[in-house]
Parts: C-alpha cells; structure tokens; sequence
C-alpha cells in the first residue's frame, strides 16, 4: 500500500506557536509521519516543554516571539543548527482579542496586527533562503474563517488581520511558486482551544458548544486534530498553491447567508 505520507518523513517542520492548541496538534500529527517538528513557543515554555518529552526524538523546542524580526531570525538559524533547513512552515501563531469596533483598542489591534499578520510574514522571510537552497517547500498559513468575512460581532480586527494572512497566502503562493514553494491558507471555524474557552467553566463551555454545533451543517464541535489532518495533507498536495481552505463544519453563516 502507497503510504501518501510517507515525503513527509525526514522532514523539518517549523510550527509556530507549537505548544498549544491547533499547533500542538499539528506539531503532533508532523512528528507522527516522520518529520523532525521544531516547535516555536514565546510565552509557554512548560507547554513547549512537556510535549518536547511527550515526542522525544526529533523534536525540539525554540523560543521566539514571531512579532519580533530579530528573534525569528535568531530562532531559524538556530533550527538550522540542530534540525536543519527549514522544508515545512506552519504559521500558526496568532491571538484574538475581540472588542466592538466603536471601542477601537489601538494596542489590541496592533498586537494582532504584529503576531497575526506581521508574524506570518517574518517567519516566511526567514525560512525563504532555506526553501530556496533546498528547491522547493510548504507554507501553511492559519488564518481564519473571519477573515473570509464569516462573522462574530467584536470581532472585527482579528478578520481583518487573518484577511491580510489570506491576501499573503495568495500572492506568495504567486511569488513563490517559481521556487517551487507552495502557500496555502487553512481558515479554520471555531476551534476548542484556550483562544475560545480558556478560563470558562465546564457549564459555560457545555453552552458555547451547543451554540457553536447549532451553527454547523455537521453539528460538531471544531476540533485541534480536524485543522492537523488537514496541514498535513496540504504539506503533500503537489499541486495545490494559492488556496485557502474554510474547515469550519460548514457553517450555517458561510453556507447559506443565514443565522
Ligand atoms: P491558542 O490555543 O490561544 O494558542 C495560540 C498559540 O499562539 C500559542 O501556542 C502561543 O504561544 C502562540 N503565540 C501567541 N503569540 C505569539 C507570539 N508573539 N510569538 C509566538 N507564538 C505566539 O490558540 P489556537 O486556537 O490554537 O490558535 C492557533 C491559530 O489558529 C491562531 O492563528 C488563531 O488565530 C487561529 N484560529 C483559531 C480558531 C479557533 O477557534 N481556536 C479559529 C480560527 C483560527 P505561547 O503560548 O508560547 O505564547
């Protein structure tokens, strides 16, 4: 049987923000294919920590706040020193703070705009030289169904953030594809994770995800591993560059125009 993931294998992954979340999940799901996951952390080195352990082998952890050129920087080389050149960019790392647009919050908006977009373009340019020595890579933005206009009111600067991803996945996608780089954008829905039920009580969770299942075709709660499977078959798909992928259980918003 032909294993499709099997170029996988061998493979240096970078997954920003790669301790928690969908990027935990997603540094998980590299690692069991083969690939050598270097997982990015800024604030949760402990996370970072326990699941460097969890893996063991071909796994390792690098600091850096992806907002910061300088500190990306200093993290690609040093991944290029212990794992190698970087073939597999996971932009993952982001925040979301959501406030009604007529309580525009200039510091708020700023960080999203630094580590969202900001974040997804210095890690690129880092990893860029690497992709092009080697002749070829992946880039897989997480960006966001807000900002392909799906909408939560408060929620405004965040899709404007992740539209910005969108528009850099497509005209690197454009720029790249001569390398041989493909780019392409995961938009996911409303995902467990601590961006959207950390510090809830299990009852208030109970109530978000009947709210949430209510809104999707599928009736189903977004799951960490849904956004993982989907990474590493972008990582594989020789063909595809330019796209953006909504896995969100077809919401009811986005399919049809309503609730
Ligand atoms: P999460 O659980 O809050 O995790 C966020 C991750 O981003 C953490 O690993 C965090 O690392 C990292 N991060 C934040 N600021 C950083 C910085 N300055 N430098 C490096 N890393 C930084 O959120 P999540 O739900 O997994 O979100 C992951 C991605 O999916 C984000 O881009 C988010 O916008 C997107 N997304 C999420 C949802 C959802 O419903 N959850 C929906 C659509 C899109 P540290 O803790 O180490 O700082």
């Amino acid at each position: 049987m032909v294993d499709i993931f099997d170029s996988i294998r061998g493979k240096v992954v970078l997954v920003t923000g790669g301790s928690r979340g969908i990027g935990k999940e997603i540094s998980r799901h590299f690692h069991m294919y083969g690939a050598k996951v270097a997982i990015n952390y800024n604030s949760s080195k402990e996370e970072a920590l326990k699941l460097k352990q969890e893996l063991g082998n071909n796994a390792e952890i690098y600091k850096a706040d992806v907002s910061k050129r300088e500190e990306v920087r200093r993290m690609v080389k040093e991944i290029e020193e212990t794992l190698g050149k970087v073939n597999i960019l996971v932009n993952n790392a982001g925040v979301m703070y959501a406030f009604p647009f007529e309580q525009y919050d200039e510091e708020k908006f700023n960080k999203m705009w630094d580590i969202n977009f900001k974040g997804t373009l210095y890690t690129t340019l880092e990893v860029l030289p690497h992709m092009k020595e080697n002749k070829g890579g992946v880039i897989i933005n997480i960006a966001s169904n807000a900002g392909i206009g799906t909408a939560f009111e408060g929620t405004t600067f965040y899709a404007i953030s992740k539209a910005a991803v969108i528009m850099l996945t497509k005209r690197l996608a454009f720029e790249l594809g001569k390398y041989g780089i493909r780019v392409n954008a995961i938009a996911p829905g409303w995902v467990e994770t601590d961006m959207t039920i950390g510090g809830k009580s299990p009852e208030e969770i109970v109530k978000i995800e009947e709210f949430m299942k209510a809104r999707t075709s599928l009736r189903m709660v977004g799951k960490p591993e849904y956004i993982a499977k989907f990474a590493l078959f972008l990582a594989v798909a020789d063909y595809l560059t330019g796209q953006v992928i909504v896995i969100d259980g077809g919401r009811l918003d986005n399919l049809t125009h309503s609730v």
